[in-house]
């Protein structure tokens, strides 16, 4: 099983899958909890520069080094786990490409899914949860959270809110594959209703 985590900075993806490999792991299974950008050795070499590089990168370049990060991630740490029969839990994975390199930095969000497509080999999860929350209340989290913004966080509020609705209409586009959760609810509760869908999918 594999499962990504989608959604707006502050909006608790982090949160959401440290209760689910935990309540997976109560139930015996073996879990891999990996994230996008930064979830192997090389990953962690992109997301130094997506994150912390000064100054502009070029929208197709960034576009690319997500999809560099993706195509390594894939191949040596998700399929591996995958084969061996475990749960892949993820946070962020093509969708982020789509919302954020497609809709927030206005490249072709068709062209992004494809190129994503292809780093990957086509491989998608059997569920992406999308925990969606409106920018100004994710901005009031990551405030109050007092830790030094990155270059995305940093972008303005109108790129924040195109991302936001790139996420829904993915999630529109396919309902079976997505689970869309508002972020707002108290997160025990976001965390039952993500084990009820995740229990449905493990007996499917
Ligand atoms: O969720 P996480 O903190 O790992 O994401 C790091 C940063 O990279 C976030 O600010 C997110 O907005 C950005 N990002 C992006 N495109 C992706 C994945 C992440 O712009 N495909
Ligand atoms: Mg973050």
């Amino acid at each position: 099983l594999w499962v990504t985590l989608e959604g707006g900075d502050g909006a608790g993806k982090t949160t959401q899958a440290a209760a689910l490999e935990a309540w997976l792991r109560q139930a015996g299974r073996a879990v891999v909890r990996t994230r996008e950008p930064g979830g192997s050795e090389v990953g962690v070499l992109i997301r130094d520069i997506v994150l912390h590089h000064r100054g502009d990168i070029a929208p197709r370049a960034e576009a690319l080094l997500y999809a560099a990060d993706r195509a390594h991630h894939v191949e040596t740490v998700v399929r591996p786990a995958l084969a061996r029969g475990e749960v892949v839990i993820q946070d962020r994975y093509l969708d982020s490409s789509v919302a954020y390199q497609g809709a927030g930095r206005v490249l072709d969000a068709h062209e992004v899914r494809e190129l994503s497509l292809w780093a990957a080999k086509g491989a998608l999860p059997e569920l992406t949860v999308l925990l969606d929350l409106d920018p100004r209340a994710a901005r009031e989290r990551l405030d109050a959270a007092d830790k030094p913004f990155d270059r995305l966080e940093a972008e303005k509020a109108e790129f924040h809110e195109r991302v936001r609705a790139a996420f829904l209409a993915l999630a529109d586009a396919e309902p079976d594959r997505f689970l869309v959760v508002d972020a707002t609810r108290p997160p025990l509760d976001i965390a039952t209703e993500i084990r009820e869908r995740v229990e449905r999918v493990l007996t499917a």
